[in-house]
């Protein structure tokens, strides 16, 4: 059986109470491993390593062009561990290996351009009188609390660490419960690829690490992804200590199909949307959106593409769908079902969990579409986080981005037409974070996500995402004796 401490100040720390908890393969029910189960001291342990690493400088106050060398290696070492790291996040949350496998490359690729944007990172100059300079300077903001979900746990990592190294901070992750796992491989590679020892630590833990860390006086900044109720407290936590805070929250994104689109194509894509990753994506595409005109014509090649998707062991290549993450949350799934079914959304497909041969020992559910949705009905408003399709047919662009507009969230949208000003106007008219033009659930280095309204606030990725992570200074810089002040 594999045991892991806590990984503070480049060293494993037993867990100061000394208990453990352990984690199952949802596929199978084998033991993934045992983990420290953390407290208030061993998150103060790891938030002492990490203020120490950045009060004496050993990674912040390196030159740009050395720490973009780092996360550069970092990145090669990521590529050169992708069938390592994916085996290990396949076991521990139950999706499909070539899924993880494109998680774990995405990872590297956050951390190119995280060494690329180390060196462009630049304030900026005014000049404000013949002998005065104002200066604005972006600097470190210090320690960073990153609380990491179990859907992607290392690719939503992967949006917020290489930024904040990038930025020059030090870091204390604490992991999901259910995802304690595949942290540990991508740390090693961290340390052995040059990020100074003590810069980035790991907390495991179940029920007080998170509340820990969040209150945690000389924690600079929480980056929180995970589910709005949490997101919530995690705000309302950090008050006290003026904590800065990123909370990338839930989603009910709407893909909307006008009867213009690519049908086969749009058909194929609305899918993936919302069965990749067993609909445990913030930015599922849970609600389908469908011109009336062809919806008859586009529900029923749906509903036959939906029935060809494999569900299974996630180490079988040909797998679209694995195991979901746990007992607990398969059967809020299957309550959002029963509900959906009783607040007269019609099932065309899938609604039981699928327990045959191969499957007995895990977690799995087959992928689920409803038609005749109302956007009213609570299948169309909360998120299940799960293999749930709505389908809900619309007659106008306005009444698409109303429905699409209607529920606390705002993550991502999408919409699929060939005509350019249809899809501008959609752009103008979701009030989303992300909105995909013919295509769904991309994600670019490059771009920033995150949420308008009830999904969150703060930005992850592109050049904002690194700014996320930085104070900002502001410096009057009088020459020739200019700047002294006197009473009249
Ligand atoms: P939560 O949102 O509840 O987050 C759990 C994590 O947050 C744990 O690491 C936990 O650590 C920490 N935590 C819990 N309470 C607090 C707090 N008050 N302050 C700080 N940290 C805290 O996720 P769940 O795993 O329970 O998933 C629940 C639902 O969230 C899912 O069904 C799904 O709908 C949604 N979700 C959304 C995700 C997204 O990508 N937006 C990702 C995953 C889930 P500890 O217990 O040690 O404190």
């Amino acid at each position: 059986m594999m045991g892991y401490g806590h990984w503070v100040d480049g060293s494993w720390l037993e867990g100061h109470s000394g208990e453990r908890f352990e984690r199952y393969d949802p596929a199978n029910g084998e033991l993934v491993g045992e983990f420290s189960l953390g407290d208030e001291i061993d998150v103060n342990r790891a938030v002492t390593a990490a203020r120490t690493a950045f009060f004496d400088g050993r990674w912040c106050k390196q030159a740009p062009s050395k720490r973009a060398r780092v996360l550069n290696n970092v990145a090669d070492g990521i590529e050169n561990a992708v069938v390592d790291l994916a085996a290990k996040i396949t076991k521990e949350c139950g999706k499909p290996i070539w899924q993880a496998e494109d998680e774990v490359r995405l990872v590297a690729e956050m951390f190119r351009f995280a060494a690329a944007i180390t060196r462009t990172q630049a304030g900026s100059v005014y000049d404000l009188g013949p002998d005065v300079l104002g200066l604005i300077l972006p600097e470190p903001m210090g320690v960073v609390g990153m609380i990491v979900p179990w859907n992607f746990p290392l690719g939503t990592l992967g949006q917020k660490l290489p930024f904040a190294l990038a930025a020059g901070c030090s870091a204390v992750i604490k992991p999901s419960e259910l995802t304690s796992l595949s942290i540990f491989p991508l740390v090693s590679i961290l340390e052995s690829t040059g990020v100074p020892t003590g810069v980035v630590n790991v907390v495991t833990g179940a029920g007080a690490t998170g509340t820990a860390l969040v209150q945690h006086p000389q924690v600079d900044k929480i980056s929180f992804t995970g589910s709005t109720t949490t997101g919530r407290s995690v705000v309302r936590n950090g008050a006290d200590t003026f904590k800065r805070v990123t909370v990338e929250l839930g989603g009910k994104c709407a893909n909307i199909v006008f009867a213009d689109a690519d049908i086969d194509a749009a058909v194929e894509a609305a899918t993936v949307a919302v069965f990749f990753n067993q609909g445990e994506v913030c930015t599922s595409g849970c609600r389908l959106l469908v011109e009336e005109k062809i919806h008859d014509e586009f529900v029923e090649k749906l509903v036959r593409y939906t029935k060809t998707l494999q569900v299974g062991s996630p180490l079988n290549p040909d797998v679209h769908l694995g195991a979901l993450i746990s007992k607990e949350h398969l059967e809020k799934v299957e309550s959002y079902v029963k509900l959906g079914q009783e607040e007269g959304a019609m099932m065309v497909c899938g609604g039981q969990r699928l327990t045959e041969g191969s499957l007995e020992n895990g977690l799995f559910y087959p992928p689920t579409v409803f038609t005749r949705v109302n956007s009213k009905m609570r299948i169309a408003q909360e998120e299940i986080f799960g293999p749930v399709l709505s389908v809900i047919p619309f007659r106008t662009p306005d009444e698409a981005f109303e429905i699409a507009n209607s529920t606390m969230y705002g993550l991502a949208h999408a919409v699929w037409t060939k005509n350019l000003n249809l899809a501008m106007k959609a752009v103008k008219n979701l009030r989303a974070g992300t909105v995909w033009v013919n295509t769904y659930g991309q994600d670019f280095a490059e771009l920033p996500a995150g949420g308008f309204g009830g999904s969150g606030f703060g930005r992850e990725m592109g050049v904002q995402g690194l700014l996320e992570f930085c104070e900002t200074k502001s410096v009057q810089l009088f020459l020739n004796g200019e700047g002294v002040v006197r009473f009249p």
